[in-house]
């Protein structure tokens, strides 16, 4: 399908780029023009749909670097806890009696969320099944993704099958929307051989499956809270000095595909190591905060030159999938906390949604920003909103003062997924209904009282 999407502010997220009356045309799935609206009409007319922006903004589809998309099926399930104790007596005992059906149509659900919310690419992590899982979610709600497998070192050889199993049959996949990614769990939970095999084994599924124009990625949870290193020293009977990734690169797993999630907890050596490896960041500050596990020192790391994205994490630790709220956030919370309003401007914090999330999954050859020879991902929010009124600047009402609810239309890999708020591809009503009865399923597995 060809579009034009014309009469509309561009924020192209290209070198600051801002146009005013603009359009962009959209062959098949990838952006051939950009330009005046005036210019694009006369060279694309017949034979292109043609969306119209006036009173809208155009933005790169957001980017989500940081998700457990299954996991909505558990939203609101366990909340206000520290995070050992909702993870080891809450959320891994009823995850035990999840389905494969049940992690597809957690994932299914968080897609119709993050399409909804003008996200277009969601970075996951979640255990891989074969015939249901979150790939073929995404896959069935047209949402590019990266989706990962966790790893444990208790549970090897399965890992090792799955890894495989996942690499085959997604990466590169669905018309290139799905990529996938190693992922271990945490440098808690995977010991430090497992962690180095676990390297060896992404490079071996990149000489298979990967190729440099679209890598499989590292996907890991690091130093997300204060006792991390106390956990790491106990749970391996190890001794060393220095921070998380300054361990993490004493395995010489560290390197410029992986991304490290939270990075909450760390010495003047982590960052220092991160930026000499370019270790790629996603900030989940709602997730950090809800946990109470810290705020991560991020206006330290991007002057170091770190390229910091951005994260919703799960939905039982957020508890939505909603960009808008994290980008809010993050400009406000570490102003704040530097006793400084200078610092994470609205520019930058739309930056580390787009452009930088693309960095951060290695992907930005294809999405990230509205370039002439991209993927058309692309989000329509309608500022005819009284929020979103008068307007001086755009940056400033999509991180300051718009919602998820004020996205209309959503465009992934040049296929329209949402128009005038209706989803294309899925029914949303009969998701939710399935949902519903899964968590029936999974309270009575768990012999408690159904709400
Ligand atoms: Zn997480």
């Amino acid at each position: 399908m060809n579009l034009l999407i014309q009469n509309g502010t561009i924020i192209t997220m290209q070198n600051k780029k801002i146009i005013c009356e603009g359009a962009i045309a959209v062959e098949e799935e990838t952006i051939v023009d950009v330009g005046k609206t005036r210019e694009l009409k006369r060279k694309y007319g017949r034979g292109y749909e043609k969306i119209d922006a006036k009173g809208k903004v155009v933005i790169p589809g957001l980017i989500n670097t940081h998700q457990h998309a299954a996991m909505s099926l558990l939203r609101g399930y366990a909340d206000d806890l520290p995070l050992q104790e909702w993870l080891e007596k809450w959320i891994w005992p009823i995850e035990k009696h999840m389905t494969p059906h049940d992690i597809y149509i957690g994932a299914l659900l968080t897609a119709i969320e993050s399409i909804m919310g003008g996200t277009t690419t969601v970075n996951t992590m979640y255990h891989y099944t074969p015939k249901e899982n979150e790939a073929k979610a995404f896959a069935d709600a047209s949402l590019r993704g990266v989706i990962g497998h966790v790893c444990f070192s208790w549970r090897k050889n399965e890992d090792g099958k799955a890894l495989e199993d996942l690499a085959k049959n997604w990466h590169n996949k669905a018309d290139g929307l799905i990529r996938v990614s190693v992922d271990p769990h945490a440098p808690y939970s995977v010991d430090p051989e497992y962690m180095k095999e676990l390297k060896v084994t992404r490079e071996e599924l990149n000489d298979k499956y990967g190729s440099k124009k679209a890598p499989i990625i590292c996907h890991i949870h690091a130093a997300e809270t204060s006792d991390e290193m106390e956990k790491i020293r106990k749970a391996f009977n190890m001794q060393f000095k220095n921070g998380v990734m300054a361990y993490l690169d004493s395995l010489g797993v560290l390197d410029e595909r992986l991304i490290a999630v939270h990075c909450v907890a760390l010495t003047g050596k982590d960052m220092a190591i991160m930026n000499k490896r370019n270790v790629k960041v996603s900030h989940n500050p709602i997730s950090n905060l809800k946990l109470a596990s810290g705020i991560s020192p991020v206006p330290k790391m991007l002057k170091k030159g770190i390229t910091v994205s951005l994260g919703t994490d799960s939905p039982c630790s957020n508890n939505t999938a909603d960009m808008f709220e994290i980008m809010k956030t993050t400009a406000i919370i570490h102003k704040g906390i530097n006793k400084n309003p200078t610092v994470m401007p609205a520019e930058q914090v739309l930056e580390m949604a787009t452009i930088e999330g693309a960095k951060a999954l290695s992907w930005e050859n294809e999405i990230g920003s509205i370039e002439v020879g991209k993927k058309a991902d692309l989000s329509i929010i309608s500022l005819k909103r009284p929020h979103l009124c008068p307007v001086y600047s755009e940056a400033s009402h999509l991180v300051y003062a718009a919602k998820a609810s004020d996205v209309e239309t959503v465009i992934i890999n040049g296929k329209i997924v949402m128009e005038n708020r209706k989803l294309t591809m899925l029914n949303i009503e009969k998701v939710m209904d399935v949902v519903e009865k899964a968590k029936n399923n999974l309270l009575s597995k768990l012999n408690t009282n159904v709400k």
